[in-house]
């Protein structure tokens, strides 16, 4: 009959998943809270979410969860106060008080075989060719950041944009994009999270596209003076919450084999800071023709916000 599992037994296994050195020198990975020494803590339930937020942490409660896997540190820089008149001390408090540990598991995700980007490609239909910067400890290949991959069939920049958007979660963002929308795409590059650190790398690999998350205007820039590159920039949650369903299945499998009794379940709730999104509005802008000014200041004038066609 299938046993609940210890914390400590679910924690190893999440160690063995993603190993804790191998996360990045200045990161901070591993179980915040929780007391894997304690033989009563068992763990019926695990909730995987990108970020350990006040929101996510109720949401652990409220589905009865003895453990929160999250993407992103609590405490990256350390702190002096875990008090829950703070924000993070708050989460502490709120996961301390009903018994719930929180265990991360960031960079050393980020390069893990399988990967937060392997989990973007996937989500992206995309085909996984090699990591776009190899883990040089790895000698099957596989490991490493980000990804090098192909489209099953070459689409033009537009429609991938397009397909992009509409396979990862729903933020205010969507995705943007710089290139010519009629440009061919066969192969891609993607990066879960902020990806603009990895430019030289995605240039080596010579691919059509780019896809990753927080691109910075001056990085951005000089991308495209370089080459022809095409950029597509998504929310930093929507690159990673994919590696969350992933993460979940992982852990799934790990309780089939050893006959564990343990549900696993992925937040659904949309932590990406941002919450609105208005497209500029082209014959408004200080930079059209003064002809078109005009033109939208009458339209102005005689339309409203509630005229069925109006620009939205
Ligand atoms: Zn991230």
């Amino acid at each position: 009959m299938p046993a609940q599992p210890t914390l400590s037994e679910v924690i190893a296994a999440l160690d063995t998943l993603w190993p804790r050195d191998r996360a990045e020198q200045w990161d901070a990975v591993g179980t915040v809270c929780g007391d894997p020494a304690d033989p009563e803590a068992r763990v019926s339930r695990v909730l995987f979410a990108v970020d350990p937020v006040q929101q996510v942490a109720d949401e652990a409660v409220s589905k009865g969860a003895e453990l929160l896997v999250t993407h992103h540190p609590l405490y990256l820089r350390g702190t002096t106060t875990v008090a829950a008149d703070t924000f993070k001390g708050r989460v502490v408090h709120t996961l301390i008080r009903n018994g719930i540990a929180l265990h991360v598991a960031h960079t050393n995700a980020d390069t893990a075989d399988p990967g937060v980007s392997d989990a973007l490609a996937s989500a992206l239909g995309l085909r996984v060719l090699r990591p776009l910067v190899p883990d040089a400890t790895d000698p099957s290949g596989r490991r490493g950041l980000g990804r090098i991959c192909e489209l099953e069939r070459p689409l033009p920049l537009g429609d991938f944009v397009e397909q992009a958007a509409a396979s990862l979660p729903v933020t205010a963002q969507g995705v943007r994009a710089a290139g010519d929308p009629a440009m061919t795409v066969r192969t891609v590059a993607v990066c879960g999270g902020s990806g603009d650190s990895l430019f030289d790398a995605v240039r080596d690999a010579g691919v059509d596209a780019y896809l990753t998350a927080d691109l910075r205007h001056h990085p951005a820039s000089e991308a495209r003076e370089h080459s022809p590159l095409a950029l597509l920039d998504a929310a930093h949650f929507a690159t990673e919450w994919p590696w969350c369903e992933q993460a979940a299945a992982q852990l799934d499998a790990v309780a089939e084999r050893e006959g564990w009794d343990l549900r696993t379940e992925v937040s659904r709730t949309v932590t990406d800071p941002w919450t609105a999104h208005a497209p500029s509005l082209p014959q408004s802008s200080p930079l059209a023709p003064p002809s078109a000014q005009n033109t939208a200041e009458q339209t102005a004038l005689t339309d409203n916000d509630l005229t069925p066609g109006a620009p939205n």
